[in-house]
């Protein structure tokens, strides 16, 4: 019987079997059907991936996906499997009240797989910063966590400075109380304004608090931020708790995004061995403009530049988050049963400069992977152009830096 679609010559790096070999994969029935195929296999239709890397689907574990519900969220698709990604988690952009029409209108028309992760506020990131702490009906979130759980997978919460002195409700106790009880992770926000009016060791002492709260399973996203309310200094020393916190189980996301990293300060971090468990990008809207920041190869490769493994980078690009999201069993990996969902990079080899944004660091990289090709349930689908072809060589980001 021939295969469907035979991906052949490939580099597979797939972490969760360690597995880093040229090799053929073949897929039936929307299924990974075989590792190692051989070469001969007759199939309906092939992928040459000659001088290209096969890896379990990418997973971006930030990412703002309500479309127009919240102003700066994109559609699932947009950043899903048009930008290399097979599933997508979307971090707080709506609140129980809106989990309903974020289904109907985003999530159910989409083919990339969403998870949500509910922000802690009712109205979500709709009002910005959040708000309704006092009206929340907290039997009313678990029941609507509890008739959605095929899609919700945690709880969000921005830990801003308007908490600290949030004196009729104190949300961080009631987020970590809501996802403990939900049996869910609580994804936590780092960074506030450079400009509140708090003084920084009551910031310290905040941040110190919250971490003390957090379980085996929750999730510091927005990891290696400069701005106030980070868990690391400038020189990559970590806050008081976070230690102690990371050895229960808790984990660092990345998602740079445009504003949430400063190399330096990752690159110390890295080098004291704090290293990000997966790679979020925080996508908003501009993704056209800014294809670097808003697709997880480019964050991958922009941690392979800071010190991580190709197999590391993809193991945070893919493994970690499925895990994270409670899906190891469905996806992450490309054991043969799972459904055929594939992200094919482009593994560039060169001199390239990367940029992390708001911070203004310019770092060079040799290597830099692009998404080309996914594969979602077997079917191949395209990376649209403005990612396929975004490669940032020296010249080309000198050019974008002067605009
Ligand atoms: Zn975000």
């Amino acid at each position: 019987m021939p295969v469907d679609l035979l991906i052949k010559n490939g580099r597979v790096v797939d972490p969760s079997q360690n597995i880093d070999r040229i090799t053929n994969i073949a897929i039936a029935d929307g299924k990974i059907s075989a590792l190692d195929a051989p070469a001969a296999t007759e199939a309906a239709q092939t992928l040459d991936a000659t001088g290209q890397l096969v890896c379990p689907g990418l997973i971006d574990l930030h990412a703002h996906v309500s479309r127009d519900l919240v102003s700066l969220a994109v559609d699932p698709d947009e950043a899903g499997i048009t930008a290399g990604c097979t599933a997508v988690s979307d971090a707080g952009s709506v609140g129980y009240l809106h989990l309903h029409p974020f289904r109907k209108y985003a999530i159910e028309p989409a083919k990339t797989d969403v998870f949500v992760f509910l922000n802690i506020s009712p109205f979500g990131e709709v009002v910005l910063p959040e708000t309704g702490f006092d009206i929340l009906d907290e039997a009313e979130f678990l029941r609507v966590i509890d008739t959605n759980r095929d899609v919700v997978r945690g709880i969000k919460l921005r830990a801003i400075a308007e908490l600290i002195y949030a004196v009729k409700v104190d949300v961080v106790k009631m987020a970590v109380r809501i996802a403990h009880k939900a049996g869910l992770p609580l994804m936590v926000h780092l960074g506030m304004g450079f400009n509140e009016p708090v003084p920084a060791d009551e910031i310290d002492a905040f941040i110190t608090r919250m971490l003390g709260m957090l379980e085996k399973g929750d999730i510091l996203t927005h990891a290696f931020t400069d701005k106030p309310g980070g868990v690391f200094r400038l020189d990559g020393s970590p806050l008081p708790g976070l230690e102690s916190a990371l050895g229960r189980g808790v984990y660092l996301d990345a998602a740079p995004g445009r504003g949430h990293i400063n190399f330096n300060l990752a690159r110390a971090a890295l080098q004291r061995g704090f290293a990000p468990q997966a790679f979020g990008t925080d996508v908003v809207k501009l993704p056209e403009q800014q294809p670097h920041f808003y697709n997880v190869a480019a964050v991958a490769s922009k941690f392979m530049a800071l010190g991580l493994s190709l197999g590391d980078a993809i193991r945070a690009a893919s493994c970690n988050p499925a895990k994270m999201l409670g899906e190891q069993d469905q996806r992450g990996s490309l054991r043969p049963g799972l459904a055929a969902d594939i992200s094919i990079l482009g593994y560039h080899e060169g001199e390239f400069l990367l940029h992390d944004g708001r911070a203004g660091n310019l770092i060079p990289a040799s290597v830099f992977l692009s998404p080309q090709i996914t594969i979602k349930n077997g079917e191949i689908i395209p990376v649209r152009e403005s990612h396929r072809r975004h490669v940032p060589t020296r010249s080309m980001m000198e050019a974008l830096l002067q605009k």
